[in-house]
């Protein structure tokens, strides 16, 4: 069944192209811009794009940000000598939601797959390194004491468990969340009492 207008169409089948949207729901959303007022279209429409235009890596921590440096970390009240690895902006918000964590972050950027093709060039391994490791030129610079290594109980996070122990061992201590957070699990999905468990049960990696 297709509709009698193009436009119809056209916007159902961008909507299609999102993750979690079959063509139901893609129907089922089209149907509900064609009876919103013109102003909340806009309003949609303008939110898309600004994402692209404005949001960028946080010159630090990689974490989506509007700004050159994300409010984290310039934030005073924060542990700048803990930094929690995560693969996503939104683990960062789920564990924000704990209000057990008093450190800072790096956010990766994914997870290494080797399957597909994803290596630790692929996302910002680099830029963690270089946080990490002292800088000759900058001796006084803020030293990280530990990295909580917070990436998602699946193969792919395994991998990359693996690969941060490697690259980071040289020189700080490094730590995973503990398990009981759900194999295979979002970490981002995780509710917040079994996040703060994690967090508080890590072990040496
Ligand atoms: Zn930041």
């Amino acid at each position: 069944m297709y509709y009698s207008s193009e436009s119809v169409e056209e916007l159902i089948e961008q909507l299609c192209r999102l993750p979690t949207i079959g063509r139901k729901s893609a129907q089922r959303l089209a149907a509900h811009v064609l009876k919103m007022p013109r102003s909340d279209v806009k309003q949609l429409a303008e939110a898309l794009v600004a994402v692209k235009d404005r949001v960028r890596a946080c010159r630090i921590c990689k974490n989506v940000t509007d700004a050159d440096t994300c409010a984290l970390c310039l934030s005073t009240r924060r542990d700048h000598g803990l930094v929690c690895v995560v693969e996503e902006s939104s683990d960062v918000v789920a564990l924000e939601r704990t209000g057990e964590y008093n450190g800072v972050y790096h956010v990766l950027g994914g997870a290494v797959s080797p399957v597909d093709g994803i290596g630790p060039d692929d996302l910002t391994f680099g830029d963690l390194v270089n946080r990490v490791a002292p800088d000759p030129k900058n001796p006084e610079a803020p030293k990280i004491r530990e990295v909580i290594v917070a990436v998602n109980p699946t193969v792919e996070g395994d991998v990359t468990a693996h690969y941060l122990r490697e690259f980071l061992a040289p020189y700080v201590s490094v730590t995973r969340v503990a398990h009981g957070l759900p194999i295979g699990a979002d970490l981002s999905f995780a509710d917040e009492a079994t996040l703060a468990r994690a967090l508080a049960g890590r072990r040496p990696l």
